[in-house]
């Protein structure tokens, strides 16, 4: 007997003798599409931008609009040559005759659209389905559409998923099984869904509720389609949806109703690590629920995103990062469908001719017939190879995306990356013309050369930590991964932790003074903003006679805080970073009760305060020693820092953990001693932070700890002649009154006080015509109503160009309409309650003033009736001149303005007093730099939400109203806590200087490092 090896290869190459017969392939279409491929393939810079442009064309509603586009991104292109040789007629006549090209264009990408989307509705994709039929081909069909941004749109597509199932079933009645073998196994009526698709609130922590919204979606469908007898496929998408995906199909087809149903498929995906894993569960499963199902086993579609997505999540990757791992799973995960033939019905999803000739090999050793399993392949890719398995006698079945060319983009693009993509065997066989034998090389034999450095790596293949750049000492610095609540063991400890939250809740905490813990006769309690009756515990409240305490602590404790090495200063910070790692789930359960924060938005205020501290004690060490400033004979001239102090700290309750431990952490890493005063309203949160610290090893006094009234003892600190330093994030009517009053000498000051302070925002996002929707409406919403609205950072003002107005509008109403509201113990909510009583009813004010001066658009009508629930409320008309357009609101409502133009825009965005957060989607390269130059905002963020800034990427602070220009988790931060100090010596004597002036000279410090 041949062995597999042999008998792949001989499979392989009789499928590559009978594509070799037909000569027509993917690549060898002339006309634009061929010089897109060929272009592309030769340039990788050329090839993103023009992806860009395909990506954006439909979008263009004039002429005039797609050649402003096309210079604009072509405008830099080195090489005008190749960029001409792809736009062929259509550049120049862009200059001459522009009403002309703008349709050149357009109908260039539309024929290059169709040739991978069979047709715009059911009847269009008939045509082609009929065609295919000749050719004994089925098919399934797939809808392309918008990302499903409401709970409207996913209605209407589940609507359209029904229309299609009938129109299909209608037409194709008399058609029978191309095999007339073993045809109950493969209805010719398939159509494959996305879950996406059909609800628009998917949130990975909570696949429950996912599943409870998806069910009563899919049943009208699944029943229809058992009533015609059709198959229904669930797509996988990303693996963010693979959990859900997995447990939805087999809750709803272990349902009675469909329990004996065997026309449901479900994807596995082979680049991805668990894949293994989750086809046993499912095949077990399968064999639980005793009826047959289909799995279709591809290698996954997402694969540039799911790497770019973990990287910046600080994620483990979870797809195999060298192809010839997925190609090898995907021989495995085949091996183990085959072998399981009893319970399920394979289909190989695959262009890929030595992953098609494995199955065909396997199969025929395990001696399924081959009327029993099928290969799929994509609609315009692949034609030969379809043909060739047709004549050898397999099933073939074509993946059909019907649906308009503007939704349908996301779809084109990813085909236009696979087909380019250096790892692709479409490439290889039909651009590259990579020998045969190499083509049908064992997966298996790849790695192992790979492994022994005989073959060079894949090109694809992502170091995770030489990618990221390196910024110290060749160390780069790593952000505190987020907690990925997709994982089922991640909700599990979340839960957990919620539980073990609540047996604490009315916990004591005392003030820390010089290490002491003291107790007074007042008591402060906090409350849960989701439940007011419920106290999540109580605080002693410091008076004056504590606040002087503390001051008089700090500056005792400051002398020998001050000469402490800056190493050893480092080294407490990293220790409370571990500590706070360790206690993570516990203290994002805590927030969760103490300020209402959604699970995702606690563990990022938690990893960010991790950030504050690993990243300040890299920068102090960066920092800290005295450095020569300039190299000249005979003099030596050493910068370094001292301390300024004593530092209050006083912190809000929105970033509860983050902001506090980043502003102490800071003044404690540069040498201050510190009093902290956390918000009234987070202070329990701040009390775990102090514990925090002296788990760490702080030393007493070094850091102190009072609660009370911000009025009465924060006024007073601030006014103290010993309190050297203020640390203040918060709201701009406060941080004014204590920058002026730092600005006050007094009697016995030694130094003139410093103030960090950042404050407030009135945030705005301008959406050009050509943006993205899909992107914009998903952002918008997040910003303005994530964590209720209550981030400085918060959307406040969305500015929308008069082109796209009524559209965004439309969708952005529908969108707020489906966003979940609710207590935030429950996964996956997004909209909690706001902080206090007085917040409430200020916002509700607001939402009153609104009323008055502009047209209250969207209102959520249902909220828990208890707690200080907000509904997320929308306003449209509103004009640049109102007070809900100027002044900050610090809640879940969202101003709409309408403009002319971008000028006008621009000029919107920038006529308030605040500077803090701005951004812009566009796809316009010219509108882009622009906005970029011109956006008053600290941090301007393009295509992407404004809110989320991370330690050491994005350096967070506004100017203006908003902040007096500090940037916090930036490489600059810790100067605002220190004292630059310069010693010069002339080390001449009669003239003769010292050869060598070291770089650094420690003797400044105490004691020496
Ligand atoms: C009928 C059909 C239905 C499909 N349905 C789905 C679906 O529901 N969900 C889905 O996600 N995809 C789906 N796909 C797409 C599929 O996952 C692949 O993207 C595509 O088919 C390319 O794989 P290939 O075997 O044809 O080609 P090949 O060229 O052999 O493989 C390319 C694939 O290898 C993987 N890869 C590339 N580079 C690397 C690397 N450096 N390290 C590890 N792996 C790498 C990627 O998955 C890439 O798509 C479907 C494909 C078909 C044909």
């Amino acid at each position: 007997m041949r062995s597999l090896q042999s008998e792949i290869e001989r499979r392989g190459r009789r499928i590559f003798e009978l594509v070799d017969k037909h000569p027509e392939s993917l690549f060898s279409k002339t006309g634009f599409y061929q010089r897109l491929m060929t272009i592309s393939m030769r340039d990788e810079q050329l090839k993103l931008q023009l992806f860009r442009f395909v990506d954006v064309l439909p979008s263009l509603r004039t002429s005039g609009e797609v050649v402003e586009h096309l210079q604009e991104y072509f405008a830099e292109a080195r090489d005008s040559r190749k960029l001409s040789e792809f736009l062929g007629a259509g550049i120049r006549l862009a200059r001459i005759v522009p009403w002309l090209s703008g349709p050149i264009l357009r109908w260039n990408v539309s024929e290059m659209a169709r040739q991978f989307i069979a047709g715009r509705n059911s009847n269009d994709v008939l045509q082609i389905l009929r065609k295919r039929r000749t050719e004994k081909i089925g098919f399934t069909v797939d809808l392309l559409g918008e990302a499903v941004v409401s709970e409207t749109e996913a209605d209407q597509y589940a609507a359209r998923y029904l229309d299609l199932l009938e129109g299909l079933a209608r037409e194709t009645r008399t058609w029978t099984d191309p095999l007339g073998k073993n045809s109950e196994l493969f209805p010719v009526v398939n159509v494959s869904v996305k879950i996406s698709a059909l609800f628009s609130q998917i949130s990975p922590e909570d696949p429950a509720d996912a599943i409870a919204h998806l069910s009563p979606k899919l049943r009208p469908l699944l029943r229809r389609a058992r009533e015609l007898g059709a198959f229904i496929n669930f797509d996988m998408e990303s693996y963010a949806h693979k959990n859900t995906t997995l447990e939805l199909f087999k809750t709803i087809f272990t349902e009675e109703e469909f329990k004996d149903w065997p026309h449901a498929g479900i994807v596995t995906q082979a680049y991805l690590r668990d894949s293994e894993a989750d086809l046993r569960d499912l095949i077990e499963w399968g064999h639980a629920r005793g009826t047959r199902f289909a799995v279709r086993l591809v290698k996954g579609a997402y694969w540039d995103y799911e790497t770019s997505k973990s990287r910046q999540n600080g994620w483990d990757c979870p797809v195999y990062l060298q192809k010839p791992a997925s190609d090898a799973n995907f021989e495995a995960l085949t091996r183990l469908l085959l072998e399981n033939e009893s319970i399920v019905t394979s289909a190989f999803g695959s262009h890929n001719v030595r992953s098609i000739a494995q199955a065909q090999a396997f199969a025929e050793e395990l001696g399924i017939d081959r009327s029993r399993f099928e290969f799929q392949l994509l609609y315009g890719m692949a034609g030969p190879i379809k043909r060739a398995l047709v004549d050898m006698g397999y099933r073939v079945r074509e993946y059909c995306p019907v649906g308009e060319l503007l939704p349908g983009m996301s779809y084109l693009v990813r085909r236009l990356l696979e087909n380019t993509s250096n790892e692709g065997f479409l490439r290889a066989k039909f651009s590259e013309n990579v020998p045969v034998e190499d083509l049908l090389r064992d997966p298996c034999e790849i790695l192992r050369r790979n492994r022994n450095g005989v073959l060079p790596p894949s090109n694809a293949t992502i170091n995770m930590t030489t990618a990221t750049p390196k910024t110290q000492q060749g160390v780069p610095y790593e952000n505190a991964p987020l907690t990925n609540f997709a994982l089922p063991e991640n909700q599990e400890k979340m839960r957990t932790a919620l539980r073990e939250q609540r047996k604490q809740l009315g916990r004591k905490v005392p003030l820390t003074i010089s290490g002491e813990k003291i107790w007074t006769d007042e008591m402060f309690s906090s409350v849960n903003p989701s439940q007011p009756d419920q106290i999540v515990g109580y605080a002693a409240e410091a008076g004056i006679p504590e606040a002087e305490r503390a001051i008089a602590a700090a500056r005792a404790a400051f002398e020998k805080w001050r000469r402490t090495s800056f190493e050893e200063r480092c080294q407490l910070l990293e220790r409370v970073a571990e500590i706070l790692e360790r206690r993570r789930f516990e203290l994002c359960a805590l927030e969760v009760f103490e300020v209402g924060k959604p699970w995702a938005q606690a563990d990022g205020d938690i990893a960010e305060a991790i950030d504050f501290c690993t990243f300040y004690a890299r920068q102090m060490r960066l920092m800290g020693r005295p450095r020569l400033t300039q190299n000249v004979p005979g003099e030596e001239s050493y910068q370094h820092y001292w301390p300024r102090g004593v530092a209050l700290v006083i912190a809000p309750w929105n970033f509860p953990m983050a902001i506090l431990c980043g502003m102490v952490s800071a003044a404690l890493v540069t040498g201050n001693t510190v009093i902290m005063k956390p918000s009234e309203q987070s202070v329990i949160i701040g009390a775990m932070l102090m514990e925090i610290y002296e788990e760490a090893g702080v030393p007493p006094g070094v850091l102190n700890f009072v609660n009370g009234k911000g009025s009465v003892i924060g006024a007073h600190m601030v006014d103290h002649k010993d309190v050297d330093l203020i640390a203040f994030t918060g709201s701009r009517e406060v941080g004014l009154r204590i920058w002026e009053s730092a600005g006050k000498t007094r009697e016995g000051q030694r130094e003139l006080k410093r103030v960090i302070c950042e404050m407030g925002g009135k945030n705005a996002m301008i959406v050009d015509s050509d943006a993205d929707l899909d992107e914009t409406i998903v952002d918008s919403i997040y910003s303005a109503f994530g964590f209720q609205g209550q981030k400085c950072s918060a959307l406040s003002r969305l500015i929308v160009l008069e082109e796209n107005h009524d559209r965004v509008v439309e969708r952005l109403l529908g969108a707020a309409a489906s966003v979940r509201v609710g207590n935030p113990e429950e996964p996956g909510i997004v909209v909690g309650p706001v902080i206090d009583e007085a917040a409430y009813r200020r916002i509700l004010e607001y939402i009153e003033l609104g009323k008055s001066e502009a047209t209250l658009a969207y209102q959520a009508k249902e909220v828990p009736p208890h707690g200080y629930f907000i509904p997320p409320t929308i306003f449209t008309g509103v004009k640049p001149g109102m007070r809900i357009a100027r002044e900050e609101i610090f809640g879940p409502v969202l101003s709409v303005i309408k403009v002319r133009d971008l000028d006008e825009a621009i000029e919107v965005a920038n006529g308030t007093d605040y500077a803090l957060t701005g951004g812009f989607f566009s796809r316009s390269p010219a509108n882009i730099e622009r906005v970029k130059a011109q956006l008053e905002a600290g941090n301007v963020y393009i295509n992407r939400p404004c809110t989320g800034a991370i330690v050491g990427r994005h350096p967070f602070g506004g100017f203006k109203m908003s902040g007096s220009g500090t940037k916090a988790g930036g490489a600059d931060y810790l100067l605002n806590f220190l004292i630059p100090r310069v010693v010069t010596e002339n080390v001449t004597r009669h003239g003769v200087a010292p050869e060598k002036t070291p770089e650094y000279r420690d003797e400044f410090l105490w004691p020496k490092q």
